[in-house]
């Protein structure tokens, strides 16, 4: 396939600039190419991809978004940062595939695949006439929990006797396990609503819907899914199994810890990891790490900087919580965290419970202790730990008398032997999904045959 004109057709992608989301996306591209499709990637200034990871044919297109100081706006919460984005965006990007069409003389544009988060595409392609197929990067069940509480018209957590009652169209959830958003900081709940509305939107009105997902896991909800909306779903997850050799890291990986865990015994560690995006505040990491050191088990802890409030990095570790610990534990900054769940002295994984970390961590057969923060985590959480039973919840604002004892039932208590042993006969249900033949691989067939014939 190194001749262009041999190529099946050119797919248009863009992501949404923040790592959970830009991953995924650039799995699938890596995986459309490999399937013998063109592929450009119109991308932010903020957050870019680096191109010396992909293909030498991707073609990278970067739009202004408008964003002078993205970590700023970033920083004053998630909402404000994707209605600035998408209001940015319009015009850049309505420019740039202007451009794109008019040098595309044999019409081989096909379709432009894009992030739900990214909804300003949706109205340019529609105008522009390009067929749209939406990514969507968490799993089928939050997106219809998202969906209830849209109906619901309430999009914050209310704090009522309801919370444990079980959600209707969702059993297994209680009403505290829908999905959050803060809006506290920002006053911005009639924002959060517009950008959910169109997020959802955009979701109903694509021509198809990728998920990374599999089958295996959320069969009942993806067949919910594909009968609310009526057009072809393609849960071909978990992409970053497909497209394994690509680095989609935003930021610098800390390789050594690979050499560390060389010398750890197997499945004796705990990872720590609350993802990109999430924070902590000095009260939580001080009960994190007490816990840590009093439940004598050896760890592997991701604290990126600027990630715990009111400080640059791990400054506001006690200094004894070091000597006490630095035997058998390690700090990191970021880590190459596949590569690390895939490591034989990886035994649980403490996270937030972001949807990749999950399917990274399911990947690997890993047990997990779910620590929620916001958005979808609750979701994946109540999975983990009620459907799949491959983890446990930690409640909110845990001492570190609850956290010793998590950690403990996880390591090396019999729950956690059980959790595991689950865990790793999901591995095998991905692996098997993922071979040819299997559920995700069909799907990915037919998303192939799909995207030949718009
Ligand atoms: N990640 C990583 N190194 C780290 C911590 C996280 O590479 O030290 C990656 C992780 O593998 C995952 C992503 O960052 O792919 C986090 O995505 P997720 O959906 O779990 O959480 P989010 O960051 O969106 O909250």
């Amino acid at each position: 396939m190194e001749n262009e004109t041999k190529r099946r057709g050119h797919l248009v992608l863009v992501p949404c600039p923040l790592q959970g989301h830009l991953s995924p996306m650039l799995h699938l591209a890596t995986l459309l190419h490999s399937r013998g499709f063109s592929i450009t990637i119109v991308h932010t200034c903020f957050n870019s991809p680096n191109p010396s990871n992909y293909p030498p044919d991707f073609n990278f297109q970067p739009i202004s978004d408008g964003l002078s100081d993205g970590e700023e706006v970033f920083n004053r919460g998630l909402v404000p940062f994707a209605m600035e984005l998408n209001l940015n965006c319009e015009t850049p990007f309505r420019d740039c595939m202007t451009r794109m069409l008019s040098d595309d003389l044999q019409n081989t544009v096909v379709f432009v695949i894009y992030d739900s988060a990214m909804y300003f595409v949706h109205t340019v392609a529609n105008d522009l006439k390009v067929p749209t197929i939406v990514l969507r990067t968490s799993n089928a069940t939050s997106f219809i929990a998202f969906t209830i509480l849209m109906h619901k018209g309430c999009l914050q957590f209310e704090d009522n006797d309801q919370l444990d009652e079980p959600v209707a169209e969702l059993p297994f959830l209680r009403s505290k396990d829908l999905p959050r958003l803060d809006t506290s900081s920002t006053g911005c709940t009639a924002l959060l609503h517009e950008v959910m509305s169109h997020t959802i939107n955009a979701t109903k009105t694509a021509s198809a819907l990728i998920w990374n997902t599999f089958d295996h896991l959320e069969s009942t909800t993806l067949q919910k899914v594909q009968h609310d909306l009526q057009v072809p779903v393609f849960p071909i997850g978990p992409l970053h199994k497909c497209s394994p050799s690509s680095c989609t890291s935003l930021l610098a990986e800390d390789r050594s810890c690979i050499g560390w865990l060389e010398t750890q015994a197997p499945k004796s560690v705990i990872y720590i990891s609350f993802g990109s995006i999430a924070t902590i505040s000095e009260c939580e990491l001080v009960e994190m790490a007490w816990g840590l050191a009093a439940s004598e088990q050896h760890f592997l802890w991701v604290v990126r900087p600027g990630s715990v409030c009111g400080s640059k990095w791990v400054e506001l570790l006690p200094p004894e919580f070091e000597t006490k610990t630095s035997a058998r534990g390690l700090v990191v900054k970021w880590a190459p965290q596949q590569q690390v769940l895939a490591h034989e002295a990886i035994g649980g994984f403490w996270t937030h419970g972001g949807w990749n970390s999950t399917l990274e961590s399911i990947c690997e057969g890993i047990p997990m202790l779910c620590q929620p923060c916001y958005g979808d985590q609750r979701v994946n959480a109540r999975l983990v730990s009620h459907v799949w039973r491959v983890g446990m919840q930690l409640e909110d604002r845990l001492k570190r008398e609850q956290i010793e004892k998590a950690i403990r039932r996880l390591m090396v208590g019999q729950e956690g032997l059980e959790m595991r042993e689950r865990a790793m006969v999901l591995k095998e249900k991905v692996e098997l999904s993922l071979k040819k033949g299997g559920l995700s691989y069909q799907s990915l067939e037919k998303l192939t045959d799909f995207l030949m014939s718009p």
